[in-house]
């Protein structure tokens, strides 16, 4: 039996420890799948002896809305966090919704260089409070690693490292360079890098290492530090140096973190990233893998932690690791740079290091609250799906043979982190193990924006130019009527919000809302003879708080196998409105949230029968006596009668 026994626990909170468990993507399917075969112990004894819920997820389940539900006990009406991709209304420019991060504003321009006045800057989009600065105002200790939608890291007493949403050193989210020689190599960029091509001659590779943007320079141009590589003639080897590092790679080898230096102007402004070399090929063609250039968490250029020396700290302790938010370059593998056993031994990578900061850091938690994340039962179920279900368009036996039990790897070491929680649980501990959302196939691609240009609700320019690179482009806005942007978004072309609304406030757009959700719960897979969409919520009625207006007006919501397709959540016309998914990418969740719920498990009898991740923050603070804050939805799941 788990101490769990709530009775016994003292009346003062002094002695009171919240241990929370945030695994992205556990799917409650998965999970009791792996249970049943033996596979999670751990997780077995802590369901039989403690408590298990489906978790609701939030509307939409995309991870940034679903932890800011989680942080800050509000939907996204209260948060302000409506998918991956936000939009302008005046100007229908798409940003990433968790944070900016801008150049200097103002400049001094003297020759080739300028001088930047005021500085840069990185701003969190997120609002309202997170939990960790309530229990900061009420003096309860915490550490919060790498949760989601918290770059730059919110103002805290505590120790915290920021997660998804941490840019990496071009401020992206994660871009790639793969070097070669192979001719027939497309150079430029690709979805999540940038093919560089070059030449072997004499046996050596010269080449530059892409860097920040330099805004010290006119027109912020990339920075660049040369390397070099010594290809060996005879052996399947190269030796590389770049600065004052030199090491040998062997073909198919990764290198440890290398650290760089990028020099913006003289003696002034210096970065300091640091990056891994994968030597895919050394014959007959020269191929090269370097990562995307992440923060040097001993140096960091970008805040990335609280206190800001936190992030040395844990390389002191447990050694370099990934800092870019979402880590996996599973971008390398859709873009085919990697293969899945390349791919993998990255991702395990991620997974090696941040245990190492786990069993360094979980054995000194006494008091208060430990939050710990882990990104990979996500990524990989989002990569290998396609390995483990004949039924993918992608599945492919021999593959299957030699990886199709990655995902099972990764619930097993979810389950040795659980292994290492449950002896330390005690009458004055309380452990949370969550997910914020589950998972499902996907199968196949709606393009929202396509079904609405063949239904009349877009109309373009002309017809010639439907696949441009530009979102929305070719909109004739005088007669569009509504819009497809980001995941699971929804818009009307409102009249008084965007630039050229036509749409009427009022009656008429409830009215077009009405017509444009029958029509799309009613459509049918010619292919499958499913629904592409079981649900679509009004934001109006899903959302509660300031910002309830300011996402999409719907909430498209597909069927297990369905997502939106890559193109249309960027605002393109592909010319089928229905696509099997070819990618890779081959699990998804951001469907109707009611068929991907999370999971809660806990050591305590959880009273709520549908808890919901709003009732997160609301039950961390109950267990310090801490009253929930203004604005939160939900309420303790330990509390009798808590339902949502
Ligand atoms: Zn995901």
């Amino acid at each position: 039996m788990l101490p769990s026994c709530h009775s016994a626990r003292a009346n003062s909170h002094s002695e009171q420890r919240l241990i929370i468990l945030g695994i992205d993507g556990m799917d409650p399917q998965l999970l009791h799948r792996f249970m049943r075969e033996g596979k999670m112990p751990n997780f077995a004894t802590l369901e039989a002896q403690g408590d298990f819920r489906l978790l609701t997820t939030s509307i939409p389940p995309q991870s940034p809305v679903a932890w800011s539900n989680l942080i800050t006990g509000m939907n996204a009406g209260g948060h302000g966090i409506f998918d991956f991709i936000h939009r302008d209304p005046k100007t229908l420019a798409l940003y990433f919704s968790a944070s900016r991060v801008e150049g200097p504003k103002h400049a001094i321009h003297l020759g080739s260089w300028s001088i930047p006045v005021g500085g840069g800057s990185a701003e969190q989009l997120r609002k309202g409070a997170a939990f960790w600065q309530i229990l900061d105002q009420h003096g309860i200790p915490n550490t919060i690693f790498r949760i989601p939608s918290n770059f730059p890291p919110v103002p805290a007493k505590g120790k915290t490292l920021s997660g998804m949403g941490t840019p990496d050193l071009r401020g992206t989210y994660g871009t790639f360079s793969f070097y070669t020689d192979d001719p027939t190599a497309t150079p430029g960029s690709v979805e999540g890098g940038q093919v560089i091509p070059v030449q072997v001659e004499n046996s050596r590779v010269t080449a530059n290492l892409m860097g920040p943007d330099n805004s010290f320079r006119k027109g912020s141009p990339a920075a660049t530090e040369p390397f070099t590589v010594a290809v060996d003639p005879l052996e399947s080897a190269a030796k590389i140096t770049v600065q004052d590092h030199e090491f040998v790679l062997r073909e198919a080898e990764w290198s440890d973190w290398i650290r760089v230096e990028f020099r913006l102007i003289p003696f002034f402004g210096n970065v300091k990233g640091m990056c891994r070399f994968y030597l895919k090929q050394a014959h007959p063609r020269f191929q090269l893998y370097v990562s995307p250039m992440n923060v040097d968490p001993a140096d960091p250029a970008l805040p990335i932690s609280t206190p800001s020396r936190y992030s040395r700290f844990l390389t002191d302790e447990a050694g370099e690791f990934h800092t870019q938010g979402i880590a996996e370059d599973t971008k390398a593998l859709s873009d085919g740079m990697l293969d899945d056993k390349e791919y993998l031994q990255q991702a395990r990578t991620v997974l090696a290091e941040h245990r190492r900061i786990f069993d360094a850091e979980f054995p000194k938690f006494n008091q208060g609250v430990f939050f710990f994340y882990f990104s990979s039962l996500d990524l990989n179920s989002h990569m290998f799906w396609r390995l483990m279900d004949p039924q993918h368009p992608e599945y492919d036996a021999t593959l299957a043979a030699e990886n199709g039990s990655a995902i099972a790897d990764f619930y097993q070491q979810m389950d040795q982190v659980l292994g290492e929680v449950l002896p330390r649980l005690d009458v004055h501990t309380t452990l949370l193990v969550l997910s914020d959302h589950g998972f499902a196939p996907y199968y196949r691609s709606f393009n929202l924006n396509t079904w609405l240009l063949n239904n009349g609700y877009i109309k373009l320019k002309s017809d010639t130019t439907h696949n441009s690179n530009e979102p929305l482009a070719n909109v004739d806005w005088t007669q569009t009527r509504a819009y497809g942007l980001g995941l699971n978004g929804l818009y009307l072309n409102l009249r008084g919000r965007e630039s050229n609304g036509i749409v009427e406030p009022g009656s008429a757009a409830d009215g077009l809302m009405a017509e444009i959700r029958a029509k799309l719960l009613g459509m049918q897979d010619p292919k499958s003879q499913q629904r592409v969409i079981t649900r679509v919520d009004l934001a109006r009625e899903a959302y509660q708080g300031p910002y309830a207006k300011d996402g999409p007006d719907m909430l498209v919501g597909y069927n297990r196998g369905y997502r939106a397709g890559w193109q249309t959540i960027l605002g393109a016309f592909p010319p089928e409105e229905l696509e099997d998914n070819a990618n890779p990418w081959s699990g998804d969740h951001c469907m109707d949230y009611t068929l991907v719920p999370g999971v809660l498990l806990s050591n305590r009898r959880i009273a709520a029968q549908t808890p919901a991740l709003t009732d997160i923050a609301p039950t961390i603070l109950a267990e310090f006596g801490i009253a929930k804050a203004q604005g939160m939805i939900g309420q303790s799941v330990f509390q009798p009668g808590a339902t949502r």
